[in-house]
């Protein structure tokens, strides 16, 4: 992945933006995440690990990408269900407690303003604990998020997801730079015609 094509955040939880990660530029399905590195850097650009707790040769790791790939595509499937209306199948329950018994995070107290407060140490000892952390993600957007506010881009082009969590629940767009723009032109010159 070059330098100036940095990931996008715009699904509104990190669950949303794993998928997002396959984007369509021009007419073509990009896959941002082609190599290990490219899955560390996103890893690290969601937060949702750090460099110290990475305790592996991830570089040279050969089923690193596609275990991510996998769980992704699981994931893209469950959205596709939600989008629909349909319940989260039994498989994808599956798929994501399967993963969750490879969590590897120690508990550990801390002091915070005026009190305590618990933190989880994580150490990444291999790709399946990586996995893990998605799959922790998918449980967090699971049960915090409103479903219903799952929205698919209103372009027909685009495949990426996003929480709606306009004050009227009324974005349509993945992103206004993006295609809120490109789709706005496109009606203007609709009617021009
Ligand atoms: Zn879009």
């Amino acid at each position: 992945m070059t330098e100036q094509q940095k990931f996008e955040h715009v699904g509104g939880h990190p669950l949303i933006d794993l998928v997002n990660t396959e984007v369509i530029q021009g007419s073509l399905r990009v896959d941002q995440l082609a190599d290990n590195a490219d899955v560390i850097a996103w890893l690290l650009d969601v937060r949702l690990i750090t460099e110290g707790a990475l305790q592996f040769n991830w570089h040279d790791d050969p089923t690193l990408l596609m275990q991510v790939r996998a769980f992704r595509q699981q994931m893209r499937q469950m959205l596709v269900a939600i989008v629909a209306e349909q319940p989260v199948a039994e498989e994808t329950m599956k798929a994501i407690n399967e993963r969750l018994q490879h969590w590897q995070a120690q508990p550990r107290l801390i002091r915070c303003d005026g009190g305590f407060e618990q933190q989880w140490d994580f150490a990444f000892l291999q790709p399946a604990h990586l996995v893990a952390k998605l799959a922790e993600v998918a449980v967090n957007f699971l049960t915090t998020i409103n479903l219903i506010y799952v929205r698919r881009c209103g372009n027909d082009e685009c495949i990426r997801y996003f929480l709606d969590t306009s004050k009227n629940h009324s974005r349509r767009w993945c992103s206004m730079e993006g295609c809120g723009n490109r789709m706005k032109a496109r009606a203007y010159y609709a009617r021009e015609k």
